[in-house]
């Protein structure tokens, strides 16, 4: 049983020295357990907050402790009256091969599904944030304009996807070319402009010529200094994440702009608000899951993942998550499915 612990916390980004690759032996079920093992293992920028000591909304991973994550598991020795083995299911494994559950927070998928991974993205926590986030807390209306940032990553694809649906003008930002023309060709959004552009903030003003209503923050960092000037009275701002500051060590140094942005939520009447997202709304699950499956179906929704081969590579498909190396959900294929 390979298991990936966190050997120890980093400081600023994480480095391969951070992780630490254990073999152990598969463990047993006694009775009322099952035995999962990981066919999919699901890498979300959150798994950074959680290697730090800082207490969250969540707790941290202990020194030594298996990293935490969802994944998608096969039951493979059942001891327990309400899974079969071959039962797939979506667990919180964690970085390891093989783990024992008593069934607490396992939830199984429907038999057959064609593509299980998905439930790790477009029908599972992320594509759940993006439709949240965007629905209940920026209120889009038809002819609006909503800007995303991570465009091409799990959650604002869905985002920008459902802006669409909605009938927004639809920007997108993201790192790169190649990102951004898949966000416009292949995923529909009006425009996608590159955070890494010299003009960035000149090229999003004029991607946004009746300024911004809704902006989905998934970001921080430059790409908010570029979208605050922008938005418009009674704008919405879910904020989803903060990516760009995961790997801080300290506050920048000045000119302090807290100022600049308390002013601007006030003159503009500006709503502004942070969402954990099954904390906040998991008794709406079944409607999302619902609503996307359709969407799925219908061909209006569509995804993109990034499939990285072999648990052993997590840390460092990780690492690259921190730095946009990922183009779609990020996923590692622990085992066949
Ligand atoms: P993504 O699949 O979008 O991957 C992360 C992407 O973030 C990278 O590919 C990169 O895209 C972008 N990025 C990384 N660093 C920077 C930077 N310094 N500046 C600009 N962009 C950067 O991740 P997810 O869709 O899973 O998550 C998106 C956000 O949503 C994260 O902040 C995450 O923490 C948050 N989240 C919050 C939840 C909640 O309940 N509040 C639940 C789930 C996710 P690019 O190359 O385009 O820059």
């Amino acid at each position: 049983n390979r298991q990936i612990t966190l050997r120890s916390r980093p400081v600023g980004a994480p480095t391969a020295a951070n992780f630490h690759l254990q073999e152990t032996v598969v463990p047993s079920p006694a009775a009322g357990q099952v035995l999962l093992r990981s066919l999919y293992l699901s890498l979300d920028p959150y798994m950074r907050g959680r290697m730090s000591e800082a207490k969250s909304y969540a707790d941290p991973v202990a020194l030594g402790e298996v990293m935490l994550g969802a994944t998608v598991s096969r039951v493979e020795n059942s001891q327990h009256p309400d899974y079969q083995a071959g039962d797939l299911v979506l667990a919180f494994g964690g970085w390891q091969d093989f783990v024992l559950s008593d069934g607490t927070g396992l939830s199984k998928l429907a038999p057959g599904m064609a593509h299980p991974s998905l439930a790790l993205g477009v029908l599972g926590m992320p594509g759940f944030t993006a439709y949240m986030g965007l629905l209940d807390i920026g209120q889009p209306k038809a002819g609006e304009t909503v800007v995303v940032a991570a465009a091409s990553g799990a959650v604002g694809s869905v985002v920008g996807q459902i802006a669409k649906l909605k009938g927004c003008h639809v920007v997108g930002i993201a790192g790169g070319a190649d990102k951004c023309r898949s966000v416009v060709e292949e995923l529909g959004f009006d425009v996608c402009i590159d955070h890494r552009s010299p003009d960035f903030a000149a090229q999003l003003a004029a991607a946004c010529p009746k300024g911004i209503d809704v902006y989905f923050e998934n970001v921080g960092g430059a790409v908010f200094d570029a979208v605050l000037p922008l938005l418009n009275t009674a704008a919405r701002v879910p904020l989803c994440g903060l990516i760009a500051h995961y790997n801080d060590t300290a506050l920048p140094e000045g000119p302090d702009r807290l100022g600049l942005l308390t002013r601007t939520i006030l003159t503009k009447r500006i709503k502004l608000q942070g969402f954990i997202i099954f904390d906040d709304y998991g008794h709406r699950y079944p409607e999302f899951l619902s609503q996307m499956s359709n969407w799925l179906k219908e061909g209006k929704i569509k995804f993109r993942e990034d499939i990285v081969e072999g648990l052993e590579h997590a840390p460092q498909a990780f690492i690259g998550l921190l730095e946009g190396k990922n183009f779609g959900k990020l996923v590692v294929k622990v085992a066949p499915d």
